[in-house]
């Protein structure tokens, strides 16, 4: 008898990361990392899982759109599901509630949550294949990535005929991509060294420890506030950072990057690269004229300067920018293959940066990776959340070895925050690079502890219901109008 999803669960998971600070920036000052926690399960005793990331209050309403579309794999046959095709259908599918589709479409709460089950879905069929989930994506024939693929609104930028052409073109060195990823992991730059709420004394010693670890590439929130006396923080935090990152001795024995993986980014004398991240913050013309004053700390990029759907202020900002050798990143907030197929359109970008739960899923991303290979733009995903790291390293591999076919200048974002919590956390080797999961029972690698589901699911859980949560409960007023 062929197994069949027969239930659900859905966890309201939340971690106390307002407390010290971590992943504070401009726009979200005081951000609780949350998941909405999928477990899908079938009655021969397969297990799926999959998350979707939010920053605190909202997660909830984020859960019961988990469940209005979990509740639709409910009947579904594994031998229906555990195909290519089989996922593209199931995508499809739940996409296309005629109801629940009012409520976006394809964008917003609904469209996340979607995420929270796809990635489930995938993590049940690639822990049943026994591979962790970039193998059995990369394991597709180029046929059988397409028909994993959504196309749907998309074929004005790529059709199915071109992305088996191209995917076709990068069947040959995928076998040699594969050994040398082995060998060498997949380049990541670090967020830690320069959160919104960290004093100088703080972002000067992450540097240090992140040039220890290995890194190379460096990304400091920007304080981004309208007020001048801001850009001159801006200055003096970018400029103590290059004060480090660019001295040969304080980089003394950390390996020495490539020069083609430099091209383009205004790195300084050590190889060392800066990007900084204004998160939403400002209209167009104020982003081009701040940043413009930035134009020292010699940044490659400046990510998210403006509304993440303005597409040709996007443009505008880039087209302004680029006389400073500074480009523009964005992505995190880009919520569906729509808005990046018009981003590319309308050259409003240099680098792209997917979310792995903003965008609904695996087939959804294959999608965008494809519109980027085909204009040359490379993809380098954002991870700073809970869960997120775990997941774009496989959608990183995944462009690696079929879609791009390289990693030369790509950069995966990397966040040490609450790895603890899983079962198979991602690593970094001695060169500041991903590792390559390999456990073949990971899957798509976000499977979580009990015990810290049981710890952080909210309001209930161990740690909410303790003295200590009063303290976090009253953050959040940190957007506050003064
Ligand atoms: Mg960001």
């Amino acid at each position: 008898m062929p197994g069949t999803v027969t239930s659900y669960t859905v966890e309201d998971l939340r971690f106390p990361t307002s407390l010290d600070e971590a992943g504070s920036d401009a726009m979200n000052k005081d951000g609780d990392y949350s998941a909405a926690y999928c477990t899908l399960r079938t009655d021969d005793g397969q297990v799926g899982y999959g998350l979707t990331f939010t920053i605190g209050r909202g997660n909830d309403i984020v859960c019961s759109a988990v469940e209005q579309v979990a509740s639709r794999l409910v009947g579904w046959k594994t031998e229906e599901l555990f195909t290519a095709a089989g996922m593209g259908r199931m995508w499809h599918y739940l996409l296309a509630d005629s109801q629940l589709r009012w409520i976006g479409p394809e964008k917003g709460v609904i469209h996340i949550a979607t995420a929270a089950v796809v990635n489930a879905a995938w993590d049940m069929y690639a822990r049943h294949e026994k591979k962790p989930l970039w193998q059995l994506v990369a394991d597709f024939t180029p046929e059988e990535f397409v028909a994993a693929t959504t196309f749907r609104y998309i074929t004005d930028a790529i059709t199915p005929e071109e992305a088996l052409e191209l995917l076709k073109s990068k069947e040959a060195g995928k076998k040699e991509r594969v050994a040398k990823l082995k060998v060498e992991g997949y380049p990541a730059y670090t967020t830690s060294v320069g959160w919104f709420g960290y004093p100088d004394e703080k972002v000067a010693k992450l540097t240090r420890e992140a040039i220890a670890q290995g890194f190379n590439h460096f990304k400091a929130s920007s304080q981004a506030m309208k007020v001048g006396a801001d850009v001159a923080t801006d200055q003096r935090r970018l400029a103590l950072i290059r004060s480090i990152i660019d001295d040969p001795k304080e980089c003394a024995g950390r390996p020495v990057p490539s020069a083609g993986s430099l091209v383009g980014k205004q790195a300084g004398p050590t190889g060392s690269v800066l990007m900084i991240d204004s998160n939403q913050v400002w209209d167009v013309q104020e982003a081009v004229d701040y940043v413009k004053q930035l134009k020292d700390a010699r940044p490659w990029f400046i990510e998210e300067p403006t509304a993440p759907d303005d597409i040709l202020g996007h443009a505008s900002i880039r087209k302004q920018l680029k006389p400073y050798g500074i480009g523009v990143a964005t992505g995190e907030h880009g919520h569906n293959r729509m808005l990046f197929k018009q981003m590319l359109a309308a050259e409003s970008l240099d680098v792209l940066q997917i979310d792995s739960c903003r965008l609904a899923g695996v087939n959804e991303i294959l999608a965008v990776l494809l519109m980027a290979a085909k204009k040359g733009i490379p993809v380098c995903p954002h991870a700073g959340g809970v869960g997120l790291t775990n997941y774009v390293v496989h959608l990183s591999i995944i462009d690696y070895l079929c879609v791009s076919g390289t990693k030369e200048r790509n950069v995966l974002e990397y966040v040490s925050h609450l790895h603890e919590h899983f079962e198979h956390p991602p690593t970094i080797n001695p060169h500041g690079f991903y590792n390559v999961p390999l456990d073949p029972n990971e899957g798509y690698s976000i499977g979580m502890h009990d015990e810290s589901k049981a710890t952080y699911v909210y309001p209930h859980g161990k740690y909410w219901s303790g003295a200590g949560a009063d303290k976090v409960k009253a953050n959040g007023d940190g957007n506050k109008l003064a």
